[in-house]
């Protein structure tokens, strides 16, 4: 749909509603190193304690070396006199070891966790930046368990990865080197089982990786599941729906738990075949080593020392294969984690965008006023940019007067409200306000112009308070007060227990359908924007909260430019203009009086209201 976007707005370069684009392993790198950055000497600490780990480690075969060929054969009251000493010495050592390793595991998995804040900051702070259209194609669930277990799961490797790759490299080039000094033609066939196992490994990787992304796919379905399902547990229950959602839920859970059976299947015969190597190096070891014994070229204590560093190498090994492991996973989730970030919103600031105020200001009105008339020019748009919803639509609303926008459910009524404050941008013409493109101002400025009171209200889980002064959070109390009291909930809120202090609950759920629609007068009021549009505000309540309403919104819309999507006659009849919209078009426009002499659309539906009064529009 962006195609025929006029030339300032239009980004050629972006992706013009398509799926997440892909990211090259180069970029993931790069970009995962960047996030070490703000905790490289924790990150350098952290190398330092692995080395000092990995160096205590492969000395000690070399100690008991020196004491088995040298010291022990020294006469028996010179090692007693030394054993306190040697004690100490090796205290000292254990010592400088538990440090490392303390800090190894609790600053290690603390720079962990930070990065972790810091990516789970990062997608935070995208997922806000995204545009309507992003929330349309993705499942809310799914972008949590992003945010949840993919991070973790990063922040794991993040911490673990560098300082076990580290340690392992460490220990296994430190005990090979040591190896080939005790014995090179044993050094030589291990070598050779070692790299046949390694191959192993690395073939193996690829199914790992397949196996790690289904996981993740699942269990991010279940937590689709769950939004879904609590979300919209008031429905589920008021259908009797429990057993439906459990059956549904069980489904999904059995899926994600099949996933993981196979993947554990999968680690159990990977860690099978590993183990069968381990048996061979140590068969190898005493075989070979026991024929070298035999022809002289290794002492029987050499062959001891030699088992021990087969022993430190082994571990290394093992840790590196489940390193690979750690690493699918984390690689997996960091990779969708920058999909998700290298996504572009569809609507944003265009480069040398000005806030709206001063927009008006270069068009010569004093103090940038917003005067409020609004204009649309052949507007066409679509959701999926296949299917077009408005085929070319022409609306022009002189400034502070009120527009009623009716038409069949579904004619583009709503989507035509929702270009204004540019919750998506039309494929083709223009949305105008006082003659500037909403394109060419700020998105912030934009949206602050204008005020939105719809169907359904979402209240925040906090206070009477807080929710009135959503769009407002430096407002005062006087000022919230005020606010309230146009709306017509004052004397409602000094009734609760608490008053402005009173939680609404989740989604508002302590307060009727009215009430709430009245904070969300209220907090539009509190805003004061210049251009109003009101979709269905009263169509969920019932007749007399509707009436009681009605007159809150009057007053809110005195002065502005107003769009009112309603099915009440008076209503509409109140407007200065109505607009017909059918099929994605403008049909007819005029005046109550005006349609009704024209004798058409409007006329029509008129009738029908006339002769079924209950009806609406
Ligand atoms: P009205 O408000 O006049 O009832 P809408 O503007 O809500 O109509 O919808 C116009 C058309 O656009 C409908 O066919 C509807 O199915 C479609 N539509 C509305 N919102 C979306 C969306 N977020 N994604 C895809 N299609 C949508
Ligand atoms: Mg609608």
């Amino acid at each position: 749909t962006k195609k025929n976007t006029p030339a300032p707005a239009a980004d050629p370069t972006a992706p013009s509603g398509a799926d997440e684009p892909r990211v090259s392993a180069r970029q993931v790198l790069a970009r995962f190193v960047a996030y070490y950055k703000p905790y490289k000497f924790l990150f350098f600490f952290d190398l330092v304690c692995a080395s000092v780990l990995a160096a205590v480690d492969l000395a000690f075969p070399q100690f008991l070396g020196f004491f088995t060929r040298e010291f022990f054969l020294e006469p028996p009251e010179a090692i007693l006199s030394a054993l306190g000493w040697i004690a100490l010495g090796f205290a000292a050592l254990y010592a400088l070891r538990t440090a490392c390793q303390y800090f190894i595991t609790a600053w290690g998995h603390i720079m962990g966790a930070r990065m972790e804040a810091d990516m789970r900051m990062d997608l935070f702070r995208q997922y806000q930046r995204l545009s309507f259209s992003y929330y349309d194609r993705n499942n809310t669930g799914e972008m949590m368990s992003k945010l949840l277990t993919d991070l973790f799961d990063i922040s794991e490797l993040a911490h673990h990865g560098p300082e076990n790759l580290f340690i392992c490299i460490l220990k296994i080039a430190g005990s090979f080197v040591l190896l080939f000094m005790i014995n090179v033609p044993l050094t030589a066939i291990m070598l050779a089982a070692t790299a046949v196992m390694a191959a192993y490994a690395f073939w193996r990787n690829y199914r790992k990786r397949v196996i790690f992304t289904e996981n993740r796919r699942k269990m991010a379905d279940i937590n689709a599941r769950l939004q879904d399902s609590l979300g919209g547990i008031r429905v589920v229950k008021s259908f009797g729906n429990e057993g439906v959602e459990i059956a549904k839920f069980g489904g999904t859970n059995e899926r994600f738990v099949d996933t993981k059976e196979s993947s554990y299947r999968f680690m159990g015969a990977f860690h099978a075949v590993n183990s069968v190597f381990t048996g061979v190096l140590y068969t190898v070891t005493i075989v070979g080593g026991g024929y070298f014994v035999a022809t002289g070229g290794l002492a029987p204590a050499e062959l001891a020392i030699y088992a021990l560093y087969i022993g430190i190498f082994l571990s290394p090994i093992e840790q590196l294969i489940n390193f690979t492991e750690q690493f699918q996973k984390g690689y997996a989730g960091f990779r969708r984690f920058m999909e998700v970030l290298a996504v572009r919103p569809d609507v944003r600031n265009r480069p040398g965008a000005l806030p709206l105020a001063a927009a008006e200001a270069e068009r010569g009105r004093a103090d940038g006023f917003v005067a409020g008339e609004v204009r649309y020019r052949g507007v066409r748009f679509g959701y999926d940019g296949e299917h077009e919803v408005l085929r070319g639509l022409d609306l022009a609303i002189p400034a502070g007067t009120t527009v009623a926008l009716v038409g069949p459910s579904g004619g583009g009524k709503t989507t035509t409200c929702s270009l204004l404050p540019r919750f998506y941008d039309p494929g083709a013409g223009s949305v105008e306000i006082d003659g500037i493109d909403v394109r060419d101002v700020t998105v912030e400025t934009l949206r602050e112009a204008i005020g939105i009171v719809q169907q359904d209200v979402y209240l925040f889980g906090g206070t009477v308070r807080e929710n009135i002064a959503y769009g407002r959070p430096d407002a005062t109390d006087a000022q919230i007060v005020e606010a309230a009291r146009r709306a017509n909930i004052h004397e409602f809120v000094m009734g609760l227990p608490e008053g402005y202090d009173t939680f609404v609950g989740e989604r508002g759920a302590r307060l009727s359908g009215g009430q709430k629609q009245r904070i969300a007068i209220a907090r539009v009021f509190l805003r004061n924007p210049r251009i109003l549009i009101l979709d269905e505000a009263t169509s969920a309540l019932d007749n007399e909260s509707e009436r009681a309403i009605q007159a809150s919104l009057e007053e809110l819309s005195e002065g502005r430019t107003t769009l009112v999507i309603a099915h009440r006659l008076s209503t509409i009849r109140g407007a200065d203009l109505i607009a017909v919209v059918e099929d994605g078009r403008m049909v007819e426009q005029g005046t109550h009086d005006e349609l009704l002499e024209l004798g058409g659309t409007y006329a029509r539906y008129y009738e029908m209201q006339f002769g079924r009064p209950s009806e609406g529009l």
